[in-house]
């Protein structure tokens, strides 16, 4: 068992950890990032980027991912490869530890540790992601330009990204499993009177209909919960967006999650509810989760941090001098 030790401890390695961890080196905070069990984080899990900026042709998601971690290696952050099972919150520096048994002690925490899509479960659904099958409208949608597809799921969610594909899609399908939305009322009336958009009540997806060779997906096949029946729908696109889980069960008890278990944050800034840790990307974003919305929040939090650390450090000085 050893014990790190470092001013700035970050969790996770996607983009909010790995740009925390450039801006933290650069501060000087010699950051360690623990990175977990997806080093890279989600973007690792896909091929074409085509948003993130700077980037005129499309890049690949693993590389970009690559890339962030080498310039925050560059600049001096240090890459831990495992994964943290306890945290200890209650006195700074703050003590966590990894699966193996290691401590890490962080004068200051970053919590970057992401969230990931809740699937419907269903053998093709795992065949077919990437193949048809998304969990992110925002990120895919483009590549379904004048197809047809559908969204499944009745949240805010599904109707954001059913009216998101709009912009790509003249035919779009939302797919419930009971007869009414959870979704505002404001987004569902956006959602009936766009002209490109039908609602389908009362029906499950049973499979993802694979057309063979390099076809990918071709149709859902459904089941009526009210009346049993199958039926099947033609898409070549089929967006799961029944919600997401928070990587936060770690905090539970030790910081202030919100109702849906998303960490905390003060509005505008990326401090939780304990002094001197920090949550950046989608653990505290259950709205824009993107990418460059995390990377923006993880620079957020190593300014932070390097603010807290200054005036923390100032006081032990005036405090000393006494
Ligand atoms: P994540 O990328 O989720 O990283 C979380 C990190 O935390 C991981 O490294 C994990 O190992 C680590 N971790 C978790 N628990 C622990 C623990 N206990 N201890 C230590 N580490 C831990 N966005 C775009 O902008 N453009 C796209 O084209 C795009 N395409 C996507 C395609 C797919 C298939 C998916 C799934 C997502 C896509 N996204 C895209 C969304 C984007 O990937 C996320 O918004 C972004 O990765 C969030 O970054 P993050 O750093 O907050 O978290
Ligand atoms: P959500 O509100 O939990 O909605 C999930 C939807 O998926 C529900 O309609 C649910 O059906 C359905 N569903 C769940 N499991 C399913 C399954 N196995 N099969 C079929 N359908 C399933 O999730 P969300 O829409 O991602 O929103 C999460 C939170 O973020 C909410 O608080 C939401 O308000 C917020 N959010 C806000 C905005 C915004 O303000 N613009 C945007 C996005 C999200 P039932 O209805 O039958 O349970």
């Amino acid at each position: 068992m050893t014990t790190h030790t470092t001013r700035m401890l970050i969790l996770g390695s996607g983009p909010a950890g790995l740009s925390a961890a450039i801006y933290g080196a650069r501060a000087g905070m010699q950051p360690i990032v623990v990175q977990g069990i997806q080093p890279g984080g989600q973007l690792t899990t896909t091929t074409d980027v085509e948003n993130y900026p700077g980037f005129a042709d499309v890049i690949q998601g693993p590389w970009l991912m690559e890339q962030m971690q080498r310039q925050a290696e560059h600049v001096g952050a240090r890459m831990m490869w495992d994964t943290i099972t306890q945290v200890d919150l209650t006195n700074r520096p703050f003590r966590l530890i990894g699966d193996g048994g290691d401590v890490y002690e962080g004068e200051v925490l970053v919590i970057a540790t992401g969230a990931q899509a809740k699937w419907l479960g269903l053998d093709s659904e795992e065949a077919m992601k990437g193949k048809g099958v998304s969990a992110c409208a925002t990120c895919d949608g483009f590549f379904y330009r004048g197809k047809k597809v559908a969204v499944i799921g009745g949240g805010n969610t599904a109707v954001e990204e059913a009216l998101y594909l709009t912009n790509h899609s003249d035919d779009v399908t939302l797919i419930h499993r009971r007869d009414s939305l959870r979704a505002e009322r404001i987004l569902q009336e956006r959602l009936f009177a766009h002209p490109n958009v039908k609602v389908l009540w009362n029906k499950e997806v049973r499979e993802f209909v694979d057309g063979g060779g390099n076809a990918g997906l071709v149709a859902l096949d459904l089941l009526d919960t009210v009346t049993g029946e199958h039926s099947r729908l033609d898409v070549e696109g089929g967006f799961v967006a029944i919600g997401h889980h928070p990587a936060t069960e770690l905090f539970r008890g030790h910081l202030e999650l919100d109702s849906d278990g998303y960490i905390a944050v003060e509005t505008g800034s990326t401090r939780t509810s304990v002094p001197g840790v920090f949550a950046c990307g989608d653990v505290a974003d259950k709205v824009y989760r993107q990418a460059v919305t995390a990377a923006g929040t993880g620079c957020m939090a190593a300014l932070d941090a390097e603010r807290f650390l200054a005036a923390a450090e100032f006081e032990e000085l005036a405090k000393a001098a006494e």
